[in-house]
C-alpha cells in the first residue's frame, strides 16, 4: 500500500544548554549539554522531531544519511536502521549509532502523529504511564548563580534530601570517581543516615582498579546498594570484581553494543545493562536489546547523558512500553538550566508521566532552539572530558 509518509527533508540544529552548576565526574566536568535537534519533514506535511548527541559532526552525518533516506517511507524504521549500520563500516564513512537514533526518534514521532497514538503504543502498548526516575546526585562546582558547590558528604546528603523532598525520588544515584574512594564511601554513609529507605546506586565511571572495587564495594554494600555501575573498566575487569563481591553490577561502558553482550554474559560481568536510545541506535534497537536481556535474564535499566526534552520524551515512551525495564531510569533533568520544548518536563512523584498526546508528546520551542543554537555557535560543543580546575587529572583513583 502506498504511504504518503515519505521523507522530504531532514534538518539538524545543534544547541548548547548550560547546567545550573558544573557537574563533576571521573573524566572531567559537565558544564552543559550539546544536543542536535532533528526535524524530519514528510510529503504529507507531518513533521517529526528527534534529538541526539553532538554538534557539527552529528549534523554532517545526518546530512549524509538524508541523501540516502529522502523519498523513503517513515514506516521503514528497520530498513533505514540497516542502511545506517552499513555506513558504520563501509564507504570510508563513520556514522555512529546515535546519529540514526536522532532521525529514528523523529520517524516514530511522525508515525505517532499520523496514527493519533503515543509512540509507546506503537512500541507494543502502554505498560505504565508513570516512569520512575533516580535522583542523579553529582559533586558540583559552584554555579554562576551561587548554586552548587557540594564537595563533602554532608553537602551531598543535604542536596539528596532536597531532591527527594522536592521531587519525590525513591532512588538516589551518586556519581563518583571524583574523590578518594573512602571519601565517597562516607558520602554513601551520610546518604543512608538521612534517607534510610532510599535505594542507592553508585557510579565512578571505571575510575577504580579491580582491587579497589573488590576492597570498597563490600563496604558500600554494607549501607545497601541497589547496584554499582561500572566500578572498573572493561568486561574482564567487571567480571573479576563480580566474582568476588555480592553487589549487582550495571554498565553503560563495557556493554554498549550487541556484539559485547555475549562475552559480558558468559563472564558474568554484568547484572544490569543500561539501555540508551542514542548509544544503541534508536527505539527499535532498544526493543531488541530488551528482548536479548530478557532471554539472558539480565536486568534492564536506562542511562542518561544530559538529554533535553525531546530525548527525554523518547526515553519515557520506551520505558512506558517496556515491562522488563525494572529500574528507575536516570536523568540529568534537574541539573539542567533550561529546555527547548514548549512545556518542560516536571517530576511527579519521583518520575515522569507519559504525555497524553500523539507521537513523542512534546513540541519544540523554536525560539529556544535559536537562542541555544547561538550559544552553540559562540561556545562550541561542550567538552565534558576535561576539568579546568584539575588540568593534569587522569581518572585512575588510588585506593586511599
Ligand atoms: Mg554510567
Amino acid at each position: 500500500m502506498e504511504s504518503n509518509l515519505r521523507i522530504e527533508a531532514i534538518d539538524a540544529t545543534p544547541v548548547t544548554v548550560p547546567m545550573v552548576a558544573p557537574l563533576r565526574w571521573s573524566m572531567g566536568v559537565e558544564t552543559g549539554t550539546t544536543r542536535c535537534i532533528v526535524q524530519v519533514r514528510t510529503r504529507a506535511g507531518i513533521t517529526g522531531i528527534g534529538e541526539t548527541y553532538g554538534g557539527k559532526a552529528t549534523v554532517e552525518a545526518i546530512r549524509f544519511l538524508t541523501e540516502r533516506f529522502r523519498g523513503m517511507d517513515c514506516w521503514e524504521v528497520d530498513r533505514m536502521s540497516r542502511i545506517a549500520q552499513s555506513f558504520r563500516i563501509a564507504y570510508e564513512t563513520f556514522v555512529p549509532a546515535h546519529v540514526y537514533a536522532g532521525i529514528e526518534m523523529a520517524l516514530w514521532d511522525i508515525l505517532g502523529k499520523a496514527t493519533g497514538q503515543p509512540v509507546a503504543k506503537l512500541l507494543g502498548g502502554i505498560f505504565r504511564d508513570h516512569v520512575p526516575v533516580s535522583a542523579y546526585l553529582f559533586y558540583r562546582y559552584l554555579g554562576p548563580s551561587g548554586v552548587g558547590g557540594e564537595d563533602t558528604p554532608e553537602a551531598m546528603a543535604d542536596r539528596a534530601e532536597e531532591l527527594v523532598a522536592t521531587h519525590g525520588f525513591e532512588v538516589v544515584k551518586v556519581k563518583g570517581g571524583v574523590f578518594a574512594p573512602v571519601e565517597e564511601l562516607r558520602t554513601l554513609q551520610a546518604l543512608r543516615q538521612r534517607l534510610p529507605d532510599a535505594k542507592l546506586r553508585y557510579d565512578p565511571n571505571a575510575a577504580w582498579s579491580v582491587e579497589t572495587a573488590v576492597t570498597m564495594l563490600p563496604k558500600m554494600a554494607a549501607v545497601g546498594l541497589e547496584y554499582a555501575e561500572d566500578p572498573t573498566d572493561l568486561i574482564e575487569g567487571m567480571a573479576r570484581v563480580r566474582a568476588s563481591v555480592p553487589v549487582p553490577l550495571a554498565t553503560n561502558m563495557c556493554v554498549t553494543r550487541f556484539g559485547e553482550i555475549p562475552l559480558g554474559f558468559r563472564l558474568g560481568a554484568v547484572d544490569v545493562i543500561l539501555s540508551d536510545v542514542h548509544f544503541w541506535g534508536g527505539l527499535a534497537q532498544c526493543r531488541k536489546l530488551a528482548g536479548v536481556a530478557e532471554t539472558l535474564q539480565i536486568g534492564l535499566g536506562m542511562h542518561s547523558d544530559r538529554e533535553l526534552g525531546v530525548s527525554t520524551a523518547a526515553m519515557v515512551q520506551f520505558a512506558a512500553a517496556t515491562p522488563t525495564l525494572a529500574y528507575a531510569i536516570d536523568s540529568h533533568y534537574h541539573d539542567q538550566a533550561d529546555d527547548i520544548i514548549t512545556q518542560p518536563w516536571v517530576y511527579e512523584h519521583g518520575g515522569f508521566r507519559l504525555p497524553e498526546g500523539p507521537g513523542l508528546g512534546v513540541e519544540v520551542d523554536w525560539d529556544k532552539v535559536r537562542h541555544y543554537h547561538e550559544r552553540y555557535l559562540a561556545e562550541g560543543q561542550v567538552n565534558e572530558f576535561f576539568d579546568p580546575h584539575r588540568p593534569g587529572w587522569i581518572p585512575i583513583l588510588p585506593l586511599y
